[in-house]
Order: C-alpha cells, then sequence, then structure tokens
C-alpha cells in the first residue's frame, strides 16, 4: 500500500474552499483543466522544437474528453510533457501557484467583508477546482522520456496518494468522478454531452490544439 500524505495547509485550505464551495459558477473547473493540458502540450512542442525531438509531431498533439456515465467520470486527457513522480508531488501537493494565491487572498478579502463571494470566475484557481464538481480525482501521467508512469489520486478531504501505474505513451489523464448534483438529483451536469459543449466554446475556444470528445450515438 501506498503511503497516505497529507496536503500542505495552505493547499488544504483552498481546498476546503473548493470543496465546500456553494458558488454557481463551478462550470469554471473544465477550463482550468483544460489550460493546464494545453500549457504542457505547449512544454513538449517547445522541447520539441529546441531539442529537435523527431518523435513528437505536432499534428498529433490534442486534449481529448471522455465521459462515462455510469461510473460518472469525466476524463481529460493531453499528451503533453506529463509529470513525474517528484513533479506530481510538487505541482498537486501543494500551492506554487500565483493563481491560486491571489484568488485565497480575494476569497478571505471577500469573507471577511461578508460579500457574496463571487470571484472563482474571474482567476486561474487551477487545478483545485477540480474538487468543486469531483469528489475524487485521479490524475494518470507519464512524463516525456521517462519509463515509470505514476497514478495521484485524492478525495480532497483525506490527503492523497501517489503510486506507480502502467501508462501508454507521454502526458496526463485526469479522471473526475463527479458529484451529484444534489441530493435528489443523483446526476452531474457535467456528463452532458451539450454542456460540455458549451462550456469548451465559452472557455476554451482560444486553445490552439485540437479537443477532442467522443459522441455517443443516438
Ligand atoms: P497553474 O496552471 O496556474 O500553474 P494549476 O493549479 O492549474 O496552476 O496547476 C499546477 C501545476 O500542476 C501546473 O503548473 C503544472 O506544473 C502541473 N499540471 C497540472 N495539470 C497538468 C497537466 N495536465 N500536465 C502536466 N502538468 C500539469
Ligand atoms: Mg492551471
Amino acid at each position: 500500500m501506498a503511503e497516505k500524505k497529507q496536503f500542505q495547509a495552505e493547499s488544504k485550505r483552498l481546498l476546503d474552499l473548493m470543496i465546500n464551495s456553494i458558488y454557481t459558477h463551478k462550470e469554471i473547473f473544465l477550463r482550468e483543466l483544460i489550460s493546464n493540458a494545453s500549457d504542457a502540450i505547449d512544454k513538449l512542442y517547445y522541447r520539441s522544437l529546441t531539442e529537435n525531438l523527431s518523435d513528437v509531431d505536432r499534428n498529433d498533439l490534442e486534449i481529448s474528453i471522455e465521459k462515462a456515465e455510469d461510473a460518472k467520470t469525466l476524463t481529460i486527457t493531453d499528451n503533453g510533457i506529463g509529470m513525474n513522480k517528484e513533479e506530481l508531488e510538487e505541482n498537486l501537493g501543494t500551492i506554487a501557484k500565483s493563481g491560486s494565491l491571489a484568488f485565497k487572498e480575494k476569497m478571505a478579502e471577500a469573507e471577511k467583508q461578508d460579500e457574496d463571494v463571487d470571484i472563482i470566475g474571474q482567476f486561474g484557481v487551477g487545478f483545485y477546482s477540480a474538487f468543486m464538481v469531483a469528489k475524487a480525482v485521479d490524475v494518470y501521467s507519464r512524463k516525456y522520456g521517462e519509463t515509470q508512469a505514476y497514478h495521484w489520486s485524492s478525495d480532497a478531504s483525506d490527503g492523497y496518494v501517489i503510486e506507480p501505474c502502467e501508462y501508454e505513451g507521454h502526458g496526463t489523464k485526469i479522471v473526475l468522478t463527479l458529484k451529484d448534483d444534489s441530493e435528489e438529483e443523483k446526476y452531474s451536469e457535467y456528463l452532458s454531452t451539450f454542456e460540455i459543449e458549451r462550456l469548451i466554446s465559452k472557455y476554451s475556444d482560444y486553445i490552439r490544439y485540437p479537443i477532442k470528445m467522443e459522441v455517443e450515438e443516438s
């Protein structure tokens, strides 16, 4: 069994904000994950140019989105640079990022003034925003040029685990196990193809790589 690690204190606070968010614009989680996927592809593409990597073809670089209604999962995959064990630990276990920090400060400010918090949408709150819509997040990743892949998993409340896994190719796959919309509605609106397409065109239109989604026959 892999050892369970706790989030660094600042991260934990941001996570708690996310989990308990009653914010109506939770939908920005998809923008954040797609932007991370795009950044990861940018990093690989940059390396391919500067290091003349012959096994990276610009035309193959893409983001894909897949849903499984029965399992209530939404999966975002990129074939970008990927993360090794240390990077998973560092990037997902702690808040290094200015966007998240700035957001946390704004949030604290708003809380002090007892304002209705309406700031999430304006900020790049990053990876943790996934926890607004997901009860569990599984990240599978293999860093370009490395052989071992790793699986990072968390249900937020209880820290995270990193363990070795299999992964074909390089890049990162993020599986969100979605929360139900409500006690009564045992469904997540983010499983709707229509809704996913709406979010992509609303927030991720500028992304320079193809965003592919398998659409079920009807
Ligand atoms: P930001 O994108 O603003 O740096 P995030 O919270 O969105 O902050 O992501 C934290 C870090 O995790 C990123 O900087 C990146 O290093 C890493 N990361 C997140 N998603 C991916 C991904 N799909 N591929 C590679 N690295 C990722
Ligand atoms: Mg980001």
